[in-house]
């Protein structure tokens, strides 16, 4: 950043002050006036002096060189982050985030290799109709065991396969579907703006939820009817990233389906056309309130074998407790995941490792020059701070799971999660991309901030994706916890338009999840340590504040928060 650029943020911040003082005036929302105004310069000056290229280019060099050998799970390079990450926060000054003075919480992945048929045989009234493995369905094991068997289910057409209470929305309606294999569509209800947020894609419309969903009606499998407009991605990316080997948790006595499959739309069209069925009216009368689950006539016998692995691996985590002696109990905490994936396929250069340089050890060094921050202030803020580097991110957010199923800190005492993946390599930006813009009272700081840095804040350009849903930030919602997800902007100062949006789409093309995720000469750093000093005046502002963030009424996890209130409450008494 240009000295210039910072007196226009100083003028800035000044001139949001005397703003925000009038909003706050007229507002009949208090926890709404916490903006940038809040900041006082002392704590802008740490910021400034801790999140620097030096503090960010540093660790992302060390991270990504070959020797961590791309921080696949439970291998040395893996080893050796967790390490590096818990001696950084020990020498800052951080206690152990976990149980007997613990830096790390480790947990075990289970691997499943699955073994289908080369073809899934259905019998139907009209004879026997054969779908085959990739061409046009997908499956995985929705049990951890060497050998799944289901005999004789029979297929039920469950719509989206959606509860949601606060739509009015029951695709089951009372029906008995234990033992059955529900056939779903894609998606949630998308034509309406007050109906599951309307083009945006919530919870319910993501295969995690309908896979559960499923699940929770004891149903023996679940096969979703995969469309390139309702995916948002063409059926290659089911076939890659659901026909190899796929990673979970230890199971832990909650429901599971035995079978979680996909199929092209073609391939269900033919499927349920022999039987007497029209998909597209099938999917029509799916589009209403009062739609029930229409039983197919369709059997299936399905035998499948797994090929089982278990490997450990941990996240680290330090806190910095919090001087108020009532809020100190509670925690803002800062989230990168460490992992990445390893040694694989060489790419054509012949380089095997994943270095995962952007992905993801800029988001640690962010979180540990953000930390090294928080430790340099000249007074601790009210709330805790912690530092969370989770793991096995890559293989299913399941360190962050993990660390939501097994919190350090009660959910109804986390206030916030600030999760980092990824950095602006690209230069400093007009925008500020928020992801999770419309869900919390945390909005509101992020855009007071982005207004101190002269910048405008803009909501998910990929509502359609989900991207909410697509790192950590995700499992801490599960459990009520409001956070707050960047993405970097892309109107990049001193390019045209339109450059930052190529430069990006071709950085997803190239290297994103490639061995060429490194750190080259081509980096400008200006962009992430704005947005890192934007994440730790909010992270600040969060832990400061009287009251803690809200998710916005009628939002799809209040119920989740409301719930760890209660519980938090309850213990108490
Ligand atoms: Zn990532």
């Amino acid at each position: 950043m240009t000295e210039s650029r910072i007196l226009a943020r100083l003028v800035l911040v000044t001139l949001a002050a005397a703003l925000t003082v009038t909003a706050a005036a007229a507002s009949p929302r208090p926890a709404a006036a916490v903006t940038a105004a809040a900041v006082p310069a002392a704590v802008e000056k740490v910021a400034r002096a801790d999140i620097t290229q030096r503090a960010l280019a540093a660790p992302i060099r060390f991270l990504a060189s070959d020797l961590l050998e791309g921080r696949g799970p439970a291998t040395r390079g893996d080893e050796l982050t967790r390490l590096y990450l818990q001696t950084e926060l020990e020498g800052m000054g951080y206690q152990p985030a976990f149980a007997n003075g613990a830096w790390q919480q480790s947990f075990d992945v289970v691997g499943l290799k699955a073994q289908f048929p080369k073809a899934w045989s259905f019998t139907e009234p009209g004879g026997k109709v054969e779908l085959a493995w990739r061409d046009d369905f997908i499956a995985v094991s929705g049990l951890q065991q060497e050998k799944v068997n289901i005999a004789n289910a029979e297929l039920v057409f469950v719509g989206y396969g959606i509860q949601a209470s606060e739509f009015q929305w029951d695709d089951y309606k009372g029906v008995n579907l234990a033992g059955k294999i529900l056939v779903m569509m894609n998606n949630d209800p998308d034509w309406d703006p007050n109906l599951f947020a309307g083009k945006r894609r919530l919870y319910y419309g993501r295969w995690d939820y309908k896979y559960s969903s499923a699940a929770h009606q004891k149903a023996a499998g679940a096969i979703i009817i995969h469309t390139p407009a309702s995916a948002g991605y063409p059926w290659q990316v089911v076939q890659s990233s659901w026909g190899g080997e796929q990673f979970e948790l230890p199971a832990a006595g909650e429901e599971r389906v035995s079978v979680k499959a996909w199929t092209t739309e073609e391939a269900m069209r033919r499927l349920v056309k022999s039987a007497g069925f029209d998909l597209d009216k099938l999917i029509e009368s799916a589009h209403s309130r009062d739609f029930k689950p229409v039983p197919l006539g369709i059997k299936t016998s399905l035998a499948f074998t797994n090929v089982l692995s278990r490997v450990r691996t941990a996240n680290v985590g330090g806190v910095l407790p919090g001087n108020d002696p009532k809020l100190g109990p509670q925690v803002v905490i800062y989230s990168a995941h460490h992992d990445h994936f390893g040694i694989g396929e060489p790419d054509k250069s012949g380089d095997k490792i994943y270095h995962g340089a952007v992905d993801n050890a800029s988001g640690c060094a962010q979180v540990l020059a953000i930390a090294r921050a928080f430790a340099h202030l000249p007074q601790r803020p009210r709330r805790s701070v912690m530092a969370l580097f989770v793991a096995g991110e890559e293989r299913g957010l399941l360190g962050s799971a993990y660390y939501a199923q097994h919190p350090s800190f009660p959910a109804g005492r986390i206030a916030a999660n600030i999760n980092i993946d990824g950095g602006n390599i690209l230069g400093p930006t007009r925008d500020l991309t928020l992801v999770s813009l419309g869900k919390s009272s945390l909005d509101d700081i992020a855009a007071g901030l982005a207004r101190a840095q002269g910048r405008t804040l803009v909501g998910d350009q990929y509502p359609d994706r989900g991207y909410y849903y697509r790192s950590d930030q995700f499992s801490f919602a599960k459990i009520g916890v409001p956070a707050l997800f960047f993405s970097e902007g892309t109107d990049v100062i001193g390019k045209p338009a339109g450059w930052g949006r190529q430069k990006h789409d071709e950085w997803e093309l190239k290297q994103y999840h490639q061995p060429s995720d490194k750190l080259d000469g081509t980096w400008n750093f200006d962009g992430m340590i704005e947005d890192a000093q934007l994440d730790m005046l909010a992270g600040w502002l969060i832990a400061q504040a009287q009251a803690l963030p809200a998710w916005k009424p009628g939002d799809e996890f209040e119920a989740a928060r409301k719930h760890a209130l209660a519980e938090l409450a309850a213990a108490k008494n």
